[in-house]
């Protein structure tokens, strides 16, 4: 199980390389360059040094004792990924990318963002590397976190709204592929979750194993046991396997990935991939996505920018798949409620994506036994998402 993906980007059925032509060298340059930067203990040491002194590693895994009296069963820990510089997980990726882009001579870089946070995680990691870079983000995801934006341009980077279609995260990364295929000597396209064509969901999935590697050693520490559960928020799935990947061999570890359920489950109202989604082919690799039977690409809908995309990460496919994790969905109303609850109980406010697999703990801590553990992935902070919550409580 976890030596996949194979040499082609297999997870299973699920994966590969579905690009345009003209990017199948860069792809290949790209595996080159990764597997040599994996293999050099220069590179990891830098790594790890900046993932101390710049990102602040490692992160707390904190035992929420109030949420945990509150719902009167299972201890509640959070992986307090939201404490990272700039506010969420994403910036364990952009560092080792941008180390990477380093490595590969390029001195350009572009990436995608939905709600923003790879957005200022990218714009972050090109500053303190001194090169340009260029963000693509969705008008309507513009207008929904106008606060990254902001940060963007601060930390100097350009910000393109993309206009097309519903002008959310799924035409943002089409614009990217675009200019990766136009500038792709120069630059380098930091894809920002565990998605896309081979060497991205594997290569992302690598860069964010820390947080379960660090989460296994603290709550042995804490607890001297294995958690019973894992609990994350899949958008593409990137702080999900994360979190899970050092505990997928762990067989007594259940683990559940949590998905935008939006105003419910029907087409175009939500962004669970795994309910109601079907096999199909969406920027670089095949795996579950939300299409009509023409194979159309259907509208999303999550109240969670970082949640709003039609295709899910290929080894989630799989893991699915094999039966070694479980999918569910937490709707907005949830999510809002989830938001609300921790803000008052805990004093922390989580990202509204990180309220998803807050809402998935709220339902099922008090089913388990007051001796089991859950560890929760706080992916990110809310502020960024306190704005859209107040409104939309008002509009209530
Ligand atoms: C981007 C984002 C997500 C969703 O992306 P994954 O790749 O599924 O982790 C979740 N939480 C936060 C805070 C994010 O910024």
């Amino acid at each position: 199980m976890t030596n996949l993906p194979d040499a082609q980007g297999h997870f299973g059925p699920y994966g590969g390389v579905f690009v345009p032509e003209t990017l199948m060298t860069a792809l290949a340059e790209l595996v080159k360059e990764y597997e040599a930067a994996r293999q050099d203990a220069v590179f990891q040491g830098e790594l790890k040094k900046l993932l101390a002194d710049f990102v602040g590693r490692p992160t707390p895994l904190y035992f929420a004792e109030r949420l945990t009296a509150h719902l009167g069963g299972a201890k509640i820990y959070l992986k307090r990924e939201d404490l990272l510089h700039t506010g969420a997980h994403k910036i364990n990726n952009t560092m080792g990318q941008i180390l990477l882009a380093r490595r590969m001579g390029k001195k350009r870089v572009i990436a995608e963002t939905g709600a923003g946070q790879h957005g200022v995680a990218t714009a972050t990691a090109a500053a303190r590397f001194g090169m340009e870079c260029v963000i693509y983000m969705g008008e309507t995801d513009m207008k929904r976190q106008a606060l990254n934006v902001t940060r963007m341009k601060f930390l100097g980077a350009k910000v393109v709204p993309v206009t097309a279609g519903q002008a959310t995260l799924k035409e943002a990364i089409n614009e990217a592929i675009r200019d990766w295929v136009t500038n792709v000597r120069t630059t380098h396209y930091i894809l920002g979750t565990a998605y896309g064509a081979h060497p991205y969901p594997m290569m992302v999935r690598n860069f964010h194993r820390v947080i379960g590697e660090e989460a296994r050693r603290q709550i042995l520490e804490k607890e001297g046991r294995l958690p019973n559960h894992l609990v994350a928020c899949v958008g593409g799935g990137s702080n999900a396997i994360g979190l899970f990947y050092a505990f997928l061999e762990d067989k007594d570890v259940r683990m559940t990935g949590v998905e935008g359920g939006g105003e419910g489950i029907k087409p175009g109202r939500h962004a669970a991939r795994f309910q109601g989604g079907r096999l199909g082919v969406l920027q670089g690799c095949k795996t579950f996505l939300l299409a009509n039977d023409d194979g159309q690409i259907e509208l999303t809908h999550s109240i969670s920018a970082g949640l709003d995309y039609a295709a899910v990460g290929p080894e989630h496919s799989y893991l699915r798949e094999t039966g070694r994790i479980d999918y569910d969905f937490a709707t907005d109303d949830e999510a809002l409620e989830a938001f609300q609850t921790l803000a008052k109980i805990e004093g922390i406010i989580p990202a509204l994506e990180s309220a998803h697999a807050v809402a998935q703990t709220m339902k099922l801590a008090p089913r388990m036994d007051r001796e089991e553990v859950i560890i929760a992935n706080l992916s990110g902070r809310g502020d960024k998402d306190v704005e859209q919550v107040a409104s939309f409580l008002a509009e209530k």
